[in-house]
């Protein structure tokens, strides 16, 4: 008999109630035994949810206060020294500080999880001496087993993921490192064996990137450890996101089971298990069950590829799960009443996968229930939208083919584009502008709300918008910026904005998923085909144009961040999406251009994190990434400048495709990234119109002139001063009025300084 498992639960609640409670708990608004229990509750719920829907191993530890990388680094007591923690179980008020920082002491670095929007904590080992401050699966393995009488699965971060997604250690360190914390994880593990556990899960994540002979010997080395110190408990050796690089090794590990993702490493393990097959002696941890997506599978295909992997072990020795932990979906789509239902019917969030992981399980088990009927009407509900006019637009698949077909380019070259937008713009050296918006303040928001509720007309609503934009093109010219912006009043979020107003975009009302911390988003849904079906953003920028003689740069959100911020349809290439998003931002170019609007902004900040896990498809994303881009910018006149923007400083490695993306102007935010992003300027020459972020504008401070003409100094070190910009770091949305003023002022003041050295 198979059995069915869940690598994870969504700890959000259905009605983001774990959210609520941590955010009253650091409010001061709930007391600590308060929250504690309503912890508990959250937690047990979703265990309760998981066993009445009939899943045969529930998953404990998964349940976290924030992070599950910072719940391994707190029950091994590594706790940065600045929280002046003593040793003992990590008090919450310690926990908390390393999360959100304290008065005293920041916050630890928090980083994308793989390739996903989750964000975890990234333990600081220097100066740390781990010991056992707790054991937290045990509690949780207790926990279910006492209250709902659950044989739960306890989870655990594999030693050699830990290891490397942490920092504070050189790498001749690392296997002091690992000798320091096998001692801990035995003690874990073996006392999870005498308690009677019958098996663990260790994540091991980190096997699906490429892996050193080292790090091959040192996972021979924890699981030889392991099988040795704690006979008798099983171990599931899981991996996800990807398919197991050297899968040969990872299959001999000794080990009693090994989990692989067959949705998003579908090829690469398919294709090893095929050609290598699979151990006799070990369980299969089938991932058939997409745990990042939000669509439904084709359960008649999943059927077909379980029987196909019950080939190679027994059905006692397969196990139907999802592909990796249900915390990057939403938590249940029976909240969704206002979907149409061809779209309603084809998705499962986390609890609808509960449903499809048990019914894959009997199918699979062949045990004389017959689920035929159930399975058609799965299936079914996914052709119904997979043949809906909306997936289907012909007019659009064949423009789109046909313009994706040639290589996309500008009429003339940069440096011709150069000389005919200096002639036509008349610009100073060291132009000024902005990233695009402006503080969103309470009473911007109250507006929208106003609005949306239908208290205000749209009229209404429309001049409110135009005061702010009139109010800020009068202190942009006052301040005496170059380049101007409408100030993005009218938009929400810089995706959703966009996605409302195009053809195949759907929108949840309760589709959150976790962040980091508390914080949770909404992404959009591309379900359809993306349309243009009307101006965006002409009306605004049009009415500030006409406002002002200085040019207003017209802002877009790029194609590769509508897509990577979404949650996109899988039947259909990310790339094909992509190219679509691209043809219909296009049209919108061309409006702006139309309406008059010469210089027009397409905002990628997004591009470095949709880079693929494994190295060999890194050049074969970027490369249609910038396809997108250039789709959506090529067909403007010499004279239209096409600028850009991106956020964070990992660059180094992406220099070449910035390039390629042939933007007139890029800026990019630059002050966290502590000069290494100019750094990595002096080893590669830039040749286009660039502008490195002169302040941070994460924080209230507004930072003084010399600090800018600093960093001004150092950026024309390496960078060409015809070439360069002076801009903030990122739009200004969070930040108040005052403070944005006074910052730009002293940029303005600051880039005044320059000039007269250039
Ligand atoms: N134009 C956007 C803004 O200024 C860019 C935001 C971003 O880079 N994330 O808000
Ligand atoms: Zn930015």
């Amino acid at each position: 008999m198979a059995k069915s498992s869940v690598l994870g639960y969504p700890r959000i609640g259905a009605d983001r109630e774990w959210k609520k409670a941590l955010e009253a708990f650091w409010a001061g608004k709930l007391e600590e035994t308060a929250f504690q229990s309503q912890l508990q509750d959250i937690r047990l719920n979703h265990l309760r949810k998981q066993s009445e829907k009939g899943i045969d191993l529930i998953q404990v530890n998964d349940f976290s206060y924030y992070d599950h990388m910072l719940d391994t680094a707190a029950m091994f007591g590594i706790i940065p020294q600045r929280f002046a923690y003593t040793g003992g179980v990590v008090p919450l008020s310690v926990y908390y500080g390393v999360a959100r920082g304290t008065k005293g002491a920041t916050a630890s670095e928090m980083t994308k999880w793989f390739n996903t929007n989750y964000h975890y904590i990234v333990p600081e080992l220097n100066g740390a001496s781990p010991v056992l401050t707790e054991n937290k699966p045990l509690a949780a393995y207790r926990e279910a087993k006492e209250k709902l009488g659950i044989e739960g699965k306890p989870v655990l971060v594999g030693p050699l993921t830990f290891l490397k997604l942490s920092k504070g250690y050189s790498a001749a360190e690392f296997d002091v490192w690992l000798d320091r914390l096998l001692p801990l994880y035995i003690q874990v593990l073996r006392e999870l064996a005498e308690e009677g556990v019958q098996w663990v899960q260790i994540d091991e994540p980190i096997v699906v990137t490429k892996l050193s002979g080292d790090d091959i010997t040192r996972l021979q080395k924890i699981y030889g450890t392991f099988a040795a110190e704690v006979p008798g408990l099983n171990i599931m050796l899981q991996t996800y996101f990807e398919s197991a690089e050297h899968y040969g090794d990872i299959v001999a590990l000794p080990v009693q089971g090994i989990g692989l993702d067959f949705v998003h490493g579908f090829a690469g393990n398919i294709k090893s298990i095929r050609e290598q097959g699979f151990p006799q002696d070990k369980v299969l941890g089938a991932g058939v069950i997409d745990g990042r997506g939000i669509w439904k599978a084709h359960l008649g295909d999943k059927l077909t590829l379980l029987k196909e992997l019950a080939g190679y072990v027994t059905p006692d020795r397969l196990i139907v799960q999802s592909s990796c932990s249900l915390l990057h979906v939403p938590v249940t789509v029976e909240r969704e009443t206002k979907l149409d239902a061809e779209l309603r019917n084809a998705l499962a969030f986390a609890e609808e996968k509960l449903d499809e992981l048990v019914l894959l399980t009997k199918a699979i088990s062949s045990d004389g229930v017959d689920v035929s009927a159930e399975l058609a009407k799965a299936n079914r509900t996914v052709e119904t939208l997979q043949q809906s006019e909306a997936r289907n637009r012909q007019d659009i698949q064949q423009t789109v083919a046909v313009i994706s077909s040639k290589q996309p380019v500008r009429s003339r070259p940069f440096s011709e584009r150069y000389e005919a937008q200096k002639a036509k713009w008349q610009l100073p050296l060291l132009p000024t502008t902005t990233i695009g918006s402006f503080p969103q303040t309470a009473e911007v928001r109250k507006a929208r709300q106003l609005w949306r509720k239908g208290e205000w007309t749209g009229e209404q609503y429309g001049s409110f918008i135009r005061e702010e934009i009139d109010r800020w093109i009068k202190l942009q010219e006052e301040i005496g910026l170059d380049v101007l912006v409408h100030g993005e009043f009218e938009r929400t979020d810089m995706v959703e904005f966009f996605g409302e107003k195009l053809a195949g975009f759907a929108f949840t009302q309760n589709g959150w998923v976790q962040s980091y911390g508390s914080r949770c988003v909404k992404p959009p849904v591309i379900f359809g085909d993306v349309a243009f079906t009307g101006e965006m953003t002409v009306e605004e920028t049009k009415y500030a144009q006409s406002r002002t003689n200085r040019p207003v740069k017209g802002m877009l959100t790029g194609p590769i961040t509508i897509m990577n911020w979404s949650f996109v349809r899988d039947d259909i290439s990310r790339e094909q999406i992509a190219y679509q998003l691209a043809y219909a931002l296009r049209q919108e170019v061309e409006a702006l251009e139309q309406a008059g609007i010469g210089m027009i902004q397409v905002d990628e900040p997004a591009v470095r994190e949709g880079l693929p896990l494994k190295e060999e498809e890194q050049a074969g994303y970027l490369a249609w990434s910038v396809k997108s881009f250039r789709i959506a910018t090529c067909t403007v006149q010499d004279t239209t400048q096409i600028h850009t923007h991106m956020c964070y400083c990992e660059f180094h490695d992406m220099i070449d495709s910035i390039e390629a993306m042939d933007a007139d102007v890029i800026s990019i935010e630059t002050s966290r990234s502590h000069g290494e992003l100019i750094h990595s300027f002096e080893l590669n020459t830039y040749k286009l119109g660039i502008g490195l972020g002169v302040y941070d504008i994460h924080s209230p401070r507004v930072p003084d002139v010399t600090e800018m003409t600093g960093m001004i100094d150092r950026a024309l070190r390496v960078l060409d001063p015809k070439l360069f910009w002076i801009n903030p770091d990122c739009g200004l949305k969070t930040r108040g009025q005052e403070e944005t003023v006074a910052s730009l002022r002293n940029m303005v003041e600051a880039t005044k300084q320059a000039r007269a050295q250039y």
